[in-house]
């Protein structure tokens, strides 16, 4: 079994922050109305299996629900956006950006193209699909 370095992260302000202990799945951008609303660009988003993830502190954390099936958690004292969450969903992503150290970690590919907005270009050498990636990424264990 392979070794995983424990993980730390959490907001700009530091009432919200967790630890994984665990795989962790490279970085996926997502470009849906979604994300650029509630990060100001896009989503970049690394994925971990919930048994892998605790929160260390959540006196700050709230839940936006986002759409019907899911919720996005951020900072209520600092507007940090940190987590997505599918409803029933074992893996939980955690944006990049609130990572304390994302060594080892890269940008994987783009997610939801078709709605990323008209003041940026992509990367042309990573993949990219205008909705979601169909099961490209597998999920970590
Ligand atoms: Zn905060
Ligand atoms: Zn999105």
């Amino acid at each position: 079994m392979a070794e995983h370095p424990t993980r730390t992260g959490g907001c700009h302000c530091g009432a919200v922050s967790y630890r994984i202990d665990g795989p962790v799945r490279d970085i996926i951008a997502c470009h849906c109305g979604q994300c650029r609303k509630t990060t100001g660009h896009y989503l970049p988003a690394a994925s971990v299996n919930r048994r892998h993830f605790s929160m260390t502190e959540d006196r700050g954390l709230k839940w936006y629900r986002a759409s019907e099936s899911a919720g996005r958690g951020f900072c209520t004292e600092c507007g940090s956006s940190l987590f997505w969450l599918g409803d029933g969903s074992e893996h939980i992503s955690i944006v990049a950006g609130t990572l304390d150290d994302a060594t080892g970690l890269k940008l994987q590919g783009h997610i939801f193209t078709a709605t990323k907005g008209a003041y940026y270009e992509l990367e042309p050498d990573l993949p990219s699909w205008p909705a979601g990636d169909g099961g490209a990424f597998p999920m970590p264990e």
